[in-house]
């Protein structure tokens, strides 16, 4: 493929370009690069963002494979309003604590203030519960399983990152309610399964699953079960995404009683879990470089750009011929399911249309010039690697979803390898400490009691970085050497706890 060139485009390159490296200022390069790509504009509610089609365009990936996940277990959709009683928001103590200080209250309709101020969800479970109450009655209207797709509010206090930690966010909360906690107990990791496959399958970003520490659990939970992954760059651990089982503590407050097979009287165990928006960020600081987004193919808006590059001074029917050359290669493309783009804009240098899509991410680019009109072939480059190949235009349409799958696949792979590098393991405060600071994750025999983890936060906070706490205790856990001692209080360990600064 002939490349463009000349000292003007040079110039609308660097426009495009971002004014800081991913090395040199982590929180910068994404703040811009979230703008660049067109994947986010900011809103002038603080905390609050827009998400535009190429950003909207891969949660819908994400919510379609989800969603047809989870309507296999025999999960249904539902819809529970925005708004929220007061009343009904205080019914659960602990979660209520959990939850207060981030709730947003409609206080006034119009001029007039509200006779009751009523609470924009932050999740739904005081919004659902009260009627499953009502719609629960004997043990065959167990298992309900219910899920929706919607935006809830959390005024959070935390600095706010654009899909990381807004104060609006989209997610789905599945909510469940089953006679027995065996099955809820395979319900939570049956969820959480499907979380990991969202991260890894679909956002090639590797993740841990574990149980969260009972400090860290969801307010309300009897136990809360996280995939958690790791931002190399800035050493902190996120929360990828939660599946909590609830217990019987919401079925108790809010009455959720049924008649058993024996016509005893018990209370529905419930789980509830959420998948976010902040997928997407995650995914963005994992693979993202210096010239733009680099998107895993499952989720990419469009996997193919085609680029035909006419000589400027070629003959109409000459471009005409490559124009439709372009189109032909598409078609073909899109019969395999490939999603394509071909760019024949007229007023942009094929140079500055390669910096447009790889600021996109688009994982492969199709270059079509006049030499290769000629030997009938195109040039497909690599948006991760950067690595090129010739291909037949009649091998293209065989080619390129192997490509695609290999793109995939090495993403993970490379995602992985920096994960597992950042994993160290401290058996002292000092070694933990040192850990730390090399932006590294800690496995740490622990005696996980929530005062230590307390303390842990406290002593390692630092005049640059935050106190760390726990990421999870991992599924995966080696095994604990006979009288092995907590890192940081000397007390019995109880296991093996991850560690980490976190967002
Ligand atoms: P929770 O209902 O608190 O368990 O939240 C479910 C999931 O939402 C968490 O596991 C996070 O991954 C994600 N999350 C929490 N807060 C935010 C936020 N402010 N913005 C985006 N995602 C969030």
């Amino acid at each position: 493929a002939a490349g463009g060139g000349g000292g003007k485009e040079k110039k609308k390159e660097t426009q495009l370009g971002l004014s800081t490296t991913k090395a040199e200022d982590f929180s910068k390069w994404y703040q811009e690069i979230v703008v660049a790509s067109e994947l986010i504009s900011y809103y002038d509610v603080s905390g609050c963002y827009i998400l535009r089609p190429w950003a909207f365009a891969m949660w819908e990936v994400v919510q379609r494979w989800f969603d047809d996940h989870i309507k296999a277990l025999g999960v249904q959709n539902a819809y529970f309003p925005l708004f929220i009683t007061e009343d009904v928001l205080n019914t659960e103590k602990d979660h209520v604590e959990g939850f207060a200080p981030e709730v947003a209250w409609v206080t006034r309709s119009g001029n007039t203030p509200m006779e009751k101020p009523i609470a924009i969800r932050p999740t739904s479970e005081t919004a659902m519960y009260p009627y499953f109450a009502q719609w629960i009655r004997s043990h065959r209207d167990l298992p309900l399983r219910l899920n929706q797709w919607t935006n809830v509010v959390r005024w959070e206090f935390k600095y706010p990152t654009p899909f990381i930690r807004s104060r609006e966010f989209l997610w789905q909360e599945g909510h469940t309610a089953f006679a027995t906690k065996e099955e809820a107990d395979e319900e939570v990791l049956a969820i959480l399964d499907l979380y990991r496959r969202v991260y890894e399958d679909l956002l090639a970003v590797p993740v841990t699953k574990g149980r969260k520490s009972t400090k860290e659990q969801f307010a309300g939970a009897l136990y809360t079960t996280t995939v958690e992954a790791f931002i190399p760059e800035t050493g902190r651990g996120i929360q990828g995404a939660t599946s909590h089982c609830l217990g019987q503590n919401f079925s108790r407050m809010f009455g959720i009683e049924f008649e058993t097979e024996e016509r005893t009287k018990a209370h529905a165990w419930q789980n509830s879990w959420g998948l976010t928006t902040r997928t997407l960020g995650v995914m963005v600081m994992t693979h993202s470089d210096d010239k733009g987004l680099v998107l895993p193919p499952r989720v990419a808006p469009k996997q193919v750009v085609i680029i035909p590059i006419p000589k400027s001074n070629s003959a109409p029917e000459v471009q005409q011929a490559m124009f439709d050359r372009a189109a032909q290669l598409r078609k073909a493309l899109e019969a395999k399911g490939v999603r394509v783009e071909t760019d024949l804009r007229a007023n942009y240098t094929p140079g500055w249309k390669y910096n447009h899509w790889e600021m996109r991410g688009v994982p492969l680019r199709v270059e079509l010039g006049p030499r290769d009109m000629e030997n009938e072939v195109v040039v497909v480059a690599r948006r991760d690697t950067g690595v090129k190949e010739t291909v037949s235009w009649d091998d293209l349409a065989a080619r390129v979803p192997l490509l695609l799958d290999t793109v995939q696949s090495e993403l993970l792979e490379a995602a992985r390898e920096r994960y597992d590098s950042c994993v160290e393991t401290a058996t002292t405060w000092d070694d933990f400490m040192a850990a730390l600071d090399r932006k590294h994750m800690v496995m740490a025999p622990w005696a996980d009691e929530a005062e230590v983890e307390e303390d842990v936060k406290k002593r390692s906070a630092t005049a640059e970085a935050m106190g760390a706490k726990t990421l999870c205790l991992p599924f995966a856990q080696p095994p604990l050497p006979a009288g092995a001692k907590c890192f940081a209080s000397g007390k019995p360990a109880k296991n093996w706890a991850l560690w980490g600064r976190s967002y």
